[in-house]
């Protein structure tokens, strides 16, 4: 599975969209099977790849990238969804960093942990940790929103 960034021509709304693969995706797009869902446009774009798991890498590995639960949207949406450029994607990785550098490093108990906190039983804070496939697909199910970290942004880490 695949989370694409999408964007529509027209009104350049933002919205993702799952597909298995990236021709799934342009296959949709050619047959004119794909909407914005704000506008109805099917003038659809992809954007660069944002911080989403994605599932199909995760699956092959049987291991999830590290991730974190987001505090909030981050600053400066509408910039980061600006068309691709270098300045726009070290923008992004400035973001994720920073934001990385305010979580509690939760290791193997970061499901259990994103779900503790998400129920309110545990305080409330960022954490970032391991989670399987499985488990990041179940936190997703639940309302519980959790963000792979790029290599770019791991490699800060310690
Ligand atoms: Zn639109």
């Amino acid at each position: 599975m695949k989370v694409l960034n999408l964007q529509c021509a027209g009104q350049q709304h933002s919205f993702e969209g799952w597909f298995a693969s990236e021709d799934d995706f342009r296959n949709q797009v050619a047959r004119g099977l794909l909407e914005c869902p704000l506008c109805g446009a099917k003038d659809v774009l992809k954007l660069p790849s944002a911080p989403r798991l994605n599932l199909g890498a995760v699956r092959e590995r049987e291991v999830a990238p590290d991730g974190v639960v987001p505090p909030a949207p981050l600053p400066a949406t509408s910039d980061m969804f600006a068309p691709a450029g270098a300045g726009h994607q070290a923008t992004l990785l400035k973001a994720l960093r920073e934001l990385v550098a305010r979580t509690e490093d939760v290791g193997e108990h970061f499901a259990q942990e994103a779900r503790r906190i998400h129920y309110g039983e545990a305080e409330h804070r960022n954490i970032r940790g391991r989670a399987s496939a499985r488990e990041a697909m179940e936190l997703l199910e639940e309302g519980i929103e959790v963000m792979p970290l790029p290599a770019a942004v791991k490699d800060t880490l310690q």
